[in-house]
């Protein structure tokens, strides 16, 4: 964004980085370093096409916010839970919902739960209950393994990708 004035010109930059994956396990210790900075309450979008590596991504997250379940795709079910000590790590797949109905209502009440991590995949139909300060990953195949991965967050959650690309 970028405001102007008369008197003065500010830019107002998110933070944003990037990097490169050559492997899955590439691609979920760098979700991991990510999972480790995660405090609760906070919101990731994942959006990338089918095998992009969405649901890898979010095997590393899971384990750097300290959870030991098993991360799946809850493509049948729109979400799942994981434990992390006393918090929980909320992972919903809207895949193929055009109406996420019930399922909308339930994440906007997770959302800004200081106890709660919310991962999206396919949330276009739940654009209108992510909150805008939310951090989104975009993975894009470079190749048969290998996926860009570029991170933008908002200023609240800068945090979250100092040092990490
Ligand atoms: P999505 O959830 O976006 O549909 P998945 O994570 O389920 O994607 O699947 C990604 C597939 O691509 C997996 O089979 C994974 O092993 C493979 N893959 C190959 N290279 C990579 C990489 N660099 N990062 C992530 N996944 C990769
Ligand atoms: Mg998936």
């Amino acid at each position: 964004m970028c405001l102007s004035a008369a008197a003065y010109s500010i830019t107002i930059t998110p933070m944003t980085c990037q990097a490169k994956t050559e492997n899955s396990q590439a691609t979920e210790d760098l979700a991991a370093r990510l999972g480790q900075r995660l405090r609760g309450g906070e919101v990731i979008e994942l959006v990338s096409d089918l095998g992009g590596g969405k649901t890898t991504f979010t095997r590393g997250l899971a384990k750097g916010f300290g959870s030991d379940d098993h991360v799946a795709s809850p493509t049948f079910t729109v979400s799942k839970v994981y434990k992390a000590g006393k918090k929980e790590f909320h992972h919903f797949d809207f895949y193929r919902l055009a109406e996420p109905g019930i399922m909308a209502h339930e994440l906007q009440d997770l959302v800004g739960d200081p106890e709660i991590v919310v991962v999206v995949e396919w949330g276009e139909a739940v654009q209108h209950v992510l909150p805008a300060d939310r951090l989104a990953v975009r993975l894009e195949r470079s190749g048969e393994d290998s996926r860009e991965i570029t991170f933008d967050a908002p200023e609240n959650l800068a945090y979250l990708l100092e040092g990490l690309c």
